[in-house]
């Protein structure tokens, strides 16, 4: 077996049921990939052995019992480290829960577990799940494996990171607005955000909690749907996890697209989209259309608005969830002779700038004078992004865009300006206001090697047409 062997999940489970490799073997083969290459990408924060081997040794007694084997029998994956994991430290990448270790898996963990997955460890990510290159994390950033001096993107930087460099056969991210997908685009892996209430995010970490979503990274849209098809799906513990039944996502991989139309909106290819990632992105429309895909021109005339909207309802969210970091439950204390000044130095010495950003934005336009102006204003917009998809979806049946505006930028390139930052998110979050899924498939490179993606959306509880658009497009390029 070559160390990089490019495992897939059902690669995995032939090999298993042949016997070629143990659980236990690829495990260890992912901890010494891990040993390796995590050092120059930090794409880890924690790795969790006696966990992945006893998860692995559980297969491996199926194996030898001839049981039949469940859905993600002995996939290694990681997790991000905004998800609890019972009695694995879950960070949140900052230092604020530095030492904070989960009393109980969050849903999705546990159905990964049960599911027959093992778990590596968690990955890194900007702090609070707050950021586009996972430079906001109180641990250092990640390293784009594709290129050393770029960023991953965030925040689900490690996730990506691990997931495109070898270090991870699938992993779980979070996306409120593009934290899945835009980091997919940069390191060149497939990445969903499922539908809102399509995954329970019981255990996961709230940041703006009308936005907050989980969902899988995997190098390859049939392994993303078979990790789809674990996590989704009601739960009793989070009451926003709709009771919507769960179809077959591996079978709608390989449904054909002919007669699919597909919309394309001209906003999102206007000023400020780099012009390799719109020459690859139309190319990779023009290869759907060949594969029988029909294409339509569209109009989502408040795209414009979709990041002022964002940012201000996120901080706003935001400035509310992280209150409960007081110093007083769990998490930091910086003590103080006062109450109120314990408060102050737990959540000045705990939280990074960004958070602390956030968390000042948040609370000006909630604030009395403000929240008409701001809040309310940007609820009502929410509408109006809202409503150009679903005027979209009455004549398409999936949208396409560019899913970043550019490739990977350079660490530390957009660091002292946190507009910039932002006006990166410009076609990740609308799609998040919306609540409608969205799925990042790599469609080439840049001259320089850069990973790019196209960004295709569906409507609400629809993932399996993303699944079936992505799968068909990786036929189309690898003739596979
Ligand atoms: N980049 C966006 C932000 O900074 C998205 C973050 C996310 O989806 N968690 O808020």
């Amino acid at each position: 077996m070559t160390a990089m062997t490019a495992w897939t999940v059902a690669s995995i489970r032939s090999a298993l049921q042949a016997k070629t490799i143990s659980a236990r073997e690829l495990a260890s083969e992912f901890f010494s990939r891990i040993e390796r290459r995590n050092p120059a990408l930090n794409a880890y924060l924690t790795l969790s052995p006696e966990r992945a081997y006893a998860q692995a040794e559980r297969i491996d007694a199926a194996i030898a019992k001839g049981e039949t084997l469940p859905p993600l029998a002995g996939v290694p994956v990681a997790i991000k480290d905004v998800i609890s994991t019972r009695g694995l430290r879950t960070t949140c990448a900052s230092k604020m829960l530095e030492n904070y270790i989960p009393p109980y898996d969050a849903t999705a963990v546990e159905r990964l577990d049960q599911a027959g997955a093992v778990f590596l460890g968690k990955t890194n990510c900007d702090e609070f799940a707050m950021g586009g290159s996972n430079e906001n994390s109180a641990y250092g950033p990640v390293h784009n494996p594709v290129a050393l001096d770029r960023v991953p993107g965030g925040s689900s930087g490690g996730s990506a990171a691990a997931v495109a460099a070898g270090l991870a056969v699938a992993a779980l991210g979070t996306d409120t607005g593009g934290s899945i997908r835009q980091p997919a685009s940069f390191c060149g892996v497939t990445g969903v955000m499922p539908t809102y209430g399509r995954v329970s995010r019981y255990g996961l970490v709230a940041f703006a909690s009308s936005l907050d979503k989980i969902g899988p990274f995997a190098t390859n849209a049939a392994d993303a749907a078979a990790v789809l098809g674990v996590i989704a799906g009601h739960d009793g513990n989070d009451s926003t996890a709709a009771a919507v039944p769960v179809p077959d996502y591996l079978a709608a991989t390989s449904k054909p697209v002919e007669g699919l139309r597909i919309g394309v909106p001209g906003d999102y290819f206007g000023p400020g989209l780099d012009l390799e990632v719109k020459e690859k992105v139309q190319a990779a429309i023009a290869l759907l259309e060949q594969l029988g895909c029909r294409r339509i021109v569209l109009q989502m005339p408040h795209t414009d608005y979709a990041i002022a909207t964002y940012y201000i309802l996120a901080t706003a969210e935001a400035s509310s969830n992280l209150a409960r970091y007081d110093g007083v439950r769990y998490g930091l204390r910086v003590p103080g002779s006062t109450l109120t000044q314990m408060y102050r130095q737990t959540r000045e010495r705990g939280f990074g700038p960004e958070v602390k950003r956030r968390i000042m934005l948040g609370t000006y336009v909630l604030s009395a004078g403000y929240y008409d102006a701001y809040y309310l204003r940007a609820q009502r917009v929410r509408s109006l992004i809202a409503r150009d998809f679903t005027d979209a979806f009455q004549k398409v049946d999936a949208i396409v865009t560019p899913t970043a505006p550019t490739p990977a930028f350079r660490l530390g390139e957009k660091l002292s300006d946190p507009l910039q930052m932002y006006l990166a998110d410009i076609y990740t979050v609308t799609g998040s206001l919306a609540g409608v899924p969205g799925i990042s498939i790599p469609c080439g490179k840049t001259k320089a090697g850069l990973p790019v993606s196209m960004q295709v959306f569906a409507p609400p509880f629809s993932e399996g047409t993303l699944f079936q658009l992505a799968r068909a497009y990786e036929s189309g390029t690898l003739g596979a």
